[in-house]
């Protein structure tokens, strides 16, 4: 849970420092549960300079820093055909970072190793954030989440 959006970006910032190239966040929540907030995070934490916008009308939009960031907005997209031309076919490339708004709205279209975050408004400046990750390089970005690891089961 984050109580403010500076909170909710610096979740995403100690993400983004962790990345190493190829990891695939997506983001889901409705409109103003905080993507385009946790994305601002993320690219603060791959060291990309300046403002990071919502891409929902121009749908994807790239940024450098210490790695690629490409920004993708699913919200006016409707199927999986329609996500063509935004790019998502690099995503898991060695030297970028994917990350996806309203990444519910297609399936089939993703690498099999990503990083799910599910962001919720509890009203006022609550958010709720929870993860679930594909892969081990992906379950490795939650430790910047969770600062004392769960321990395995046997
Ligand atoms: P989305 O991209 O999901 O539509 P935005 O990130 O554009 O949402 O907007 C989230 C809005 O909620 C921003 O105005 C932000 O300042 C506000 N906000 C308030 N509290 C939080 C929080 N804890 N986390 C993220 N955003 C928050
Ligand atoms: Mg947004």
């Amino acid at each position: 849970m984050t109580q403010s959006a500076d909170a909710t970006q610096s979740v995403a910032e100690a993400i983004g420092a962790r990345c190493r190239g190829g990891e695939v966040l997506l983001l889901v929540g409705d409109l103003g549960a905080g993507k385009t907030c946790f994305a601002q995070g993320l690219a603060r934490g791959l060291g990309v300079e300046g403002y990071v916008h919502s891409p929902t009308f121009v749908l994807a939009a790239e940024y450098s820093g210490r790695l690629r960031m490409r920004h993708v907005d699913l919200y006016r997209i409707d199927g999986a055909e329609e996500t063509r031309d935004l790019g998502l076919d690099e995503f898991g490339a060695r030297d970028l970072v994917g990350v996806v708004e309203w990444a519910d709205r297609a399936s089939g279209v993703y690498p099999p190793d990503y990083l799910t975050v599910e962001l919720t408004d509890l009203g006022g400046d609550e958010r709720t954030l929870a993860f679930e990750a594909a892969g081990e390089r992906h379950e490795a970005l939650l430790a910047a989440v969770q600062p004392i690891p769960a321990r395995r089961a046997g």
